[in-house]
């Protein structure tokens, strides 16, 4: 497995790539890899003859007061994972390398970017789509892999890929979790042990409110959303609510009633710790 700090360094591996006809699958990350990440990982190496993995924790997609600076890095631990998961090269850049100090051109997406986390995180999401789209112009993928853990992120790549043409095929993986249903995020690290035991009421109150619209218990948005409310409420540590959100999971546009296939995406702070869950109903 090749490690590119550079890239100079990423593009010249890949011309060689490239000039065997070898197909590239690419899975962008901002690393503290776990079996989410890695659930990618094996997906891209089972559809492609060259899998390359990024690992760069973009600063223009956290806001001020965000964790940027607490994010939790472990490159050895990353590099290992990637080595055994098969990965052929690593694009590993530095800040500086990804953006000048002339740095003053980005991407914004202006419509599914602007509900639920983009709401909440302004400037957001157009740090993701400035990043991935660097990433895709670098790497020149076939093929490239995102998880469904971040629902709104992929829909937005996927309109920025279509609008600007990125010669691209995208693919969603389903959300990797742990045993207690608690979906794996690099930022589950941060949770003490007990806001770790409590959290795993996030990804019970979204299971059991599509149990309560499947037994016809529940029929309007409203009281889904109250349903996801409450159970939310039985965290016994510090906690608040960012959102609970009902959308149409095509167009993420909102919803009045029950009957298309929806999106209930829900951000919970437990503790400072902020954490992002979702089902599809
Ligand atoms: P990140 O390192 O948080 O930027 O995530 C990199 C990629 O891994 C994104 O496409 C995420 O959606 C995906 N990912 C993160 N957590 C999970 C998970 N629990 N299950 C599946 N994919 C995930």
């Amino acid at each position: 497995m090749k490690v590119c700090k550079t890239i100079r360094s990423a593009r010249s591996c890949l011309a060689t790539a490239r000039a065997d006809f070898k197909s590239i699958g690419f899975v962008p990350t901002m690393g503290a890899l776990h079996a989410g990440h890695l659930s990618l990982v094996h997906k891209a190496r089972k559809d492609n003859d060259f899998v390359v993995v990024s690992i760069f924790l973009n600063p223009i997609q956290f806001g001020e007061n965000e964790d940027l600076s607490t994010y939790p890095r472990n490159f050895v631990a990353d590099e290992k994972l990637l080595k055994d998961a098969g990965v052929d090269m690593v694009f590993y850049p530095s800040v500086d390398n990804m953006y000048s100090s002339f740095f003053s051109t980005y991407v914004n997406e202006e419509k599914i970017s602007l509900t639920l986390c983009g709401a909440k995180r302004p400037g957001h999401f157009q740090g993701v789509t400035t990043v991935v789209a660097k990433l895709f112009n670098i790497i020149g993928p076939d093929n490239a892999y995102f998880g469904r853990k971040d629902y709104q992120q992929f829909q937005v790549i996927r309109r920025m890929v279509e609008d600007l043409n990125f010669p691209v095929k995208l693919y969603s993986c389903p959300i990797v979790r742990e045993k207690d249903g608690l979906a794996l995020s690099s930022r589950n690290a941060y949770l003490s042990p007990k806001e770790r035991l409590e959290a795993v009421k996030i990804s019970q109150s979204i299971k059991n409110a599509k149990k309560l619209v499947k037994t016809g218990q529940i029929n309007t948005v409203k009281k889904l959303i109250s349903s996801v409310e409450k159970d939310i409420a039985k965290i016994g540590v510090e906690h608040s609510i960012d959102y609970v959100e009902v959308l149409d999971s095509k167009t993420l546009e909102n919803v009045k009633t029950i009957d298309a296939k929806l999106l209930l995406a829900v951000a919970v702070f437990v503790g400072k710790t902020r954490l992002i869950d979702n089902i599809i109903i």
